[in-house]
């Protein structure tokens, strides 16, 4: 065991926790797995933790057994309250739990730098969270590194190179100023109930600013655009974009007739470059 406090299965009957489907709930039971997911978040002490959707607490268990300075757990069902409440006794100081929507919360109220981000959400608000960490206003973000369950097939997204099927915006999006790699393949039958689909923890480190410049608007722009019509020539996929797209592809080094999934993110720079000093 990691810690004294009862097992994951004790702590679901004693709450009466059972995993509802209006709130994404899939739990892990196994608490060797969850220090091993937060392992792969990398060293922990010294570094605060966001931790969202605790729901019973094993993660939360996990990084803080594994050494997490402090833990920020936000919890949209308040049925996980009193569970999480024993754990914060049990590491005293160390584990601030709130109710309430992680899209709505700011976590750097609560935080310390360097902070680490920890979940394993629902797969729908991990996407989206996703997204906005990986979008912020400024770079480098109030994160140092994201340690995300995903279901698998988004996961490959993220990590996607060029010329994959799975290569797109998202890929492009995360690695433009982000390293990511899969850290951790799940079945279904590793949660409580089993979701339809095979999971994978993707962790995904912050670069101080990103591999090539672009004005992240502008690049984000060309790469929706681009990917939108993904079986079309660029040329035509890209024309609403300027005039005379093709000078500034040729420019960019990108031959007009290439599609979206054979250009890698220097290009897509490079273009967006372009695009931004006609504009
Ligand atoms: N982390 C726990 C584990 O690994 O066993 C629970 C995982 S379960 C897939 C997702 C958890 O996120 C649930 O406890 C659910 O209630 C919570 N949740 C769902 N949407 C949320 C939101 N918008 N903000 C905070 N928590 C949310």
């Amino acid at each position: 065991m990691i810690d004294s406090l009862p097992s994951l299965s004790a702590v679901i009957r004693e709450h009466e926790l059972r995993a509802k489907k209006s709130f994404g709930q899939n739990f892990l039971l196994d608490l060797n797995l969850t220090a091993r997911i937060a392992r792969s978040a990398g060293d922990l002490r010294g570094a605060d933790v966001f931790e969202v959707g605790p729901g019973p607490g094993g993660l939360t268990r996990g990084l803080l057994a594994e050494g997490a300075r402090h833990v920020l757990a936000v919890e949209k069902d308040a049925r996980c309250l009193p569970a999480l409440a024993e754990i914060a006794n049990a590491y005293p100081r160390r584990l601030t739990v709130l109710e309430g929507d992680a899209l709505v919360v700011d976590p750097m109220v609560y935080l310390t730098p360097p902070v680490k981000v920890v979940a394993n959400l629902p797969y729908n608000v991990g996407t989206e969270l996703l997204i906005r960490w990986m979008t912020p206003r400024d770079w480098p973000p109030f994160w140092q590194s994201l340690t995300l369950m995903f279901q698998q097939e988004v996961a490959e997204r993220i990590v996607a190179r060029p010329g994959s099927k799975a290569y797109g915006r998202l890929a492009l999006m995360v690695q433009w100023r982000a390293e990511a790699q899969v850290v951790l393949k799940l079945p279904p039958e590793a949660f409580t109930p089993p979701p339809k689909v095979h999971s994978a923890v993707v962790h995904i480190t912050a670069l101080d600013r990103p591999r090539y410049p672009a004005d992240a608007r502008v690049l984000e722009r060309v790469v929706a655009a681009a990917f939108n019509q993904r079986r079309k020539m660029l040329r035509s996929a890209l024309k609403g974009l300027a005039p005379g797209i093709e000078g500034y592809l040729e420019a960019a080094g990108i031959p007009p007739t290439a599609r979206a999934e054979e250009i890698g993110l220097e290009a897509f720079c490079a273009l967006a470059r372009g695009l931004a000093l006609k504009n």
